[in-house]
């Protein structure tokens, strides 16, 4: 079904706080149900940009901030100031509430003196007897633009009426005005804690915006007003939520956003948002991910393996078969795969042969008699050391296989026999274990090398990749951010090795730097991530910046000498 999709216009919402005796409180207001958009809902002041906020003499009456400024922070071409302008200009209309100065060169702010003319003011604004810049223009004030700082950017879902795309800023509330809903668009206002207000939304006495639940749950850290303007002002948002609806196991609808492991895939499968695509992964079902690919996931959750090993098919009746990681040695698994093929099934590649992902290649084989395709196992005892392939690609060869054309790309670190392939025309890399959703992977000495794996998520920067299809979770969209992100965490980690060894002042084990260096992880896991924690040091000790001897591991100082212990 296509459903026509209107374009989301332009939006600012301002998040006013004060500080009260029991913490933070923030200004909402209930808009009438005459409304078309967002009735009898609690909301910040804000609403759509006008032409009018765009307009060139506004920027001279704007304190602190000018257009690039605010395009650049809002990562847009021109105009970003508008929304500034809009923000402050709806803030007034709709509670009465100025932010503002009270002089042409904006540096005193507006007072309790100032309520009879701004009341008339506003009515003028109301009655459209002025625009908001010649309001400001004759009153001698300036927009306090510079008070206002970015927060958050929320882009209405697909498939809604009306799609708005807003950014909210948050300001400390005017300190010496008095506010009032407009008795039109806003029926009542109230000053209220984030949490409270999350609170009385649960008991179903206020009506909130998933925009709106999301903005105040995150309000609720914020001791006071100074704490969440340094958090404002020192975290600009990058990323746009968007909210998609998606089906949960239970058959319920569940909102996504950016950040939920299932949202890039079910935008991806969902483009007109009408929730039918699966937030949740069920092991043996398939899931059409692209034309002519499915997934099915073998029933092997667990701490390394998430919702379970991802197996891929490719392909149709006419053109054959191609399986991607066939997984574990579990018969049910493998009748499932026989059973989702689409044609019969004539090429099994492998990326791995560690046991969750290759050992079922055998099975399938026996019963499909397909060719098998990857890197022969190094010779360690956590590798299947049957799977012997009948072809070994070499970097990146391209195969003609399964009607497309998949490019092998050595990609050794996690496993030195790794190959991800890439799906040229979809724009699909199915990683296996080297890139994998909800965590990072294990990196095990000595088949594991740590160098060697950054330098394979480097390499993979210059690919034209649209989403990862990893072997554990969802698709990952934005491939370019998920790269960048691992190797920010590798290199945090890394730093945690070092700073762990400067601190002990002498040499110590990778089982004494775990509880240091993995602080973050639970203790169960830190025998795993000890393995990890070697792969670091190893790769310390090839840039001679660290040393080891029985075991034990110290510091280099610059010139490369042991660290004397002190
Ligand atoms: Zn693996």
């Amino acid at each position: 079904m296509q459903q026509t999709t209107v374009p989301p216009r332009p939006a600012a919402t301002v998040i006013l706080a004060r500080d009260s005796d029991h913490g933070v409180e923030v200004f909402m207001m209930k808009r009438t149900t005459e409304v078309v958009f967002a009735k009898g809902m609690h909301v910040f002041p804000g609403g759509g940009l006008d032409s009018a906020d765009y307009a060139q003499e506004m920027t001279a009456l704007c304190a602190g901030i000018d257009d690039e400024h605010a395009s650049s922070t809002l990562g847009v071409e021109q105009g970003g100031l508008a929304y500034w302008v809009a923000a402050i200009r709806e803030c007034f209309e709709e509670a009465g509430l100025l932010i503002g100065y009270r002089d042409a060169i904006g540096q005193r702010p507006l007072d309790a003196s100032d309520a009879p003319r701004l009341a008339m003011l506003r009515s003028h604004l109301a009655e459209k007897k002025q625009s908001f810049a010649e309001l400001l223009l004759g009153a001698q004030l300036r927009a306090a633009t510079d008070q206002l700082v970015y927060y958050s950017h929320w882009v209405t879902q697909p498939g809604r009426p009306r799609r708005y795309d807003t950014r909210f800023f948050v300001a400390p509330a005017p300190a010496d005005q008095i506010a009032m809903h407009d008795n039109s668009e806003t029926v009542a206002h109230l000053w209220v804690r984030p949490a409270q207000a999350l609170e009385l939304s649960q008991r179903g006495e206020l009506n909130l915006m998933f925009p709106t639940i999301k903005t105040l749950e995150s309000l609720t850290r914020f001791g006071n007003v100074k704490d969440l303007m340094a958090f404002a002002r020192t975290k600009p948002p990058t990323s746009m939520m968007s909210p998609h609806l998606s089906t949960a196991r239970d058959g319920s609808i569940r909102t996504l956003i950016q950040g939920d492991y299932a949202h890039a895939e079910i935008r991806k499968l969902d483009p007109s948002n009408q929730g039918i695509a699966k937030s949740d992964i069920d092991p043996g079902h398939p899931v059409n991910i692209a034309p002519q690919v499915w997934r099915i996931t073998a029933a092997n959750p667990g701490v390394m393996t998430g919702p379970g090993t991802n197996t891929y098919l490719i392909g149709s009746a006419q053109t054959g078969v191609a399986v991607i990681d066939p997984g574990p040695e579990l018969t049910e698994h493998v009748n499932a795969i026989v059973q989702c093929a689409a044609g019969p099934i004539k090429w099994i590649l492998c990326t791995h042969t560690h046991r969750d992902h290759s050992p079922a290649a055998r099975q399938l084989q026996a019963l499909t008699g397909a060719q098998l395709i990857g890197m022969p196992p190094p010779p360690y005892s956590n590798q299947d050391q049957d799977f012997v392939p009948a072809l070994i690609p070499t970097h990146n060869q391209r195969l003609q296989i399964a009607g497309v054309t998949l490019r092998a790309i050595h990609t050794p670190g996690h496993a030195s026999n790794h190959l991800c392939y890439l799906h040229e025309s979809e724009k699909i890399l199915f990683t296996g274990d080297h890139v994998m959703q909800g965590s990072t992977v294990v990196i095990n000495p000595p088949d594991g090398d740590m160098s060697v794996y950054l330098d394979s998520l480097r390499m993979l920067m210059s690919e034209p990749i649209d989403y990862f299809a990893p072997g554990h979770g969802f698709l990952i969209g934005n491939p370019l951010e998920a790269l960048e992100r691992l190797l920010l965490h590798r290199q945090d980690r890394e730093n945690k090795v070092v700073a762990a060894l400067r601190l002990a002042g002498e040499p110590r084990s990778a089982e004494e730097l775990v509880t240091d260096v993995y602080q973050d992880t639970p203790a169960q896991r830190h025998a795993l991530a000890a393995r990890s924690l070697l792969a670091h040091l190893h790769k310390l000790r090839n840039e001679a910046r660290v040393s080891e001897h029985a075991g034990r591991w110290c510091l280099n100082d610059v010139q490369g000498h042991t660290e004397r212990t002190r």
